[in-house]
């Protein structure tokens, strides 16, 4: 999977497909105007979430999805995410939420991450669920990150396979026009932020949640960008 990831987005950079393209040209116009502010960072990234949602509607799947409700098995994969989509989820937090509500996600936070810190990828424990995972229902699904837009499947009994076996490699039949989507709408916005000189690396999802949550977004904290420095495999899992 690593290599295939690697090579897919790295190949995706390359060769931006025309979806990729003008999301590059959306978002580097729209960040050109004050790239260092999270909230314009936020706005660009809700929009594009949107954008994504509205593609997906246009381009239905041949099939009905096996996805719905309540149904969680592929929450106990670990994603990665930009610094748009870790400001965008921290943001919803910010306002969504009590005080005491964001100690409490803190702490959670605090402790997976303990689990979690230093590990690569394929090696995170298989029973550890996202931390935003609330009796089987996802709580930012909202502002969910284009990992977890892209990933879906046709049948469900892959998913469960995969979570029993533990075994994030074990396929899972998708419907791959839908993943791609996600994956240009990804190398549009990493390249726009090339552009505007922000670091385009992504991040484990808790590890980003727990740097930024403590901070009131008015601006970016230079502590921040060096966390998204790299891209690392891992985002977008293969498929069957
Ligand atoms: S991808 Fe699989 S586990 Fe996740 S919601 Fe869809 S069917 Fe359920």
């Amino acid at each position: 999977m690593h290599n295939r990831t690697r090579r897919s987005r790295t190949t995706a950079l390359t060769t931006l497909s025309p979806l990729a393209k003008e999301v590059r040209k959306v978002s580097a116009e729209f960040l050109s105007h004050n790239p260092h502010s999270p909230f314009l960072i936020a706005d660009l990234c809700v929009g594009l979430f949107e954008s994504l949602d509205a593609f997906y509607d246009q381009n239905p799947p041949p099939c009905e999805l096996a996805c719905g409700p309540g149904c969680s098995f592929c929450c106990y994969n670990q994603v990665r995410a930009t610094l748009p989509e870790i400001v965008t989820i921290v943001r919803y937090i910010q306002k969504t939420t009590s005080e005491f509500e964001r100690q409490l996600l803190s702490q959670n936070i605090q402790r997976h991450n303990q689990r979690i810190r230093g590990i690569s990828d394929l090696d995170i424990p298989r029973d550890l669920p996202c931390v935003f995972l609330k009796k089987s229902r996802r709580s930012i699904y909202e502002v969910r990150p284009f990992a977890c837009r892209a990933w879906h499947a046709l049948n469900r009994s892959d998913c469960l396979r995969a979570f029993e076996e533990k075994n994030p490699l074990a396929p899972v039949e998708q419907y791959p026009a839908r993943r791609q989507a996600a994956l240009d709408f990804v190398c549009g916005l990493t390249r726009a932020l090339d552009h505007v000189r922000l670091p385009s690396g992504d991040i484990i999802l808790p590890l980003g949640i727990e740097a930024v949550l403590p901070f009131s977004l008015d601006h970016l904290e230079p502590g921040w960008l060096p966390l998204f420095q790299i891209h690392k495999p891992g985002n977008f899992p293969n498929t069957a």
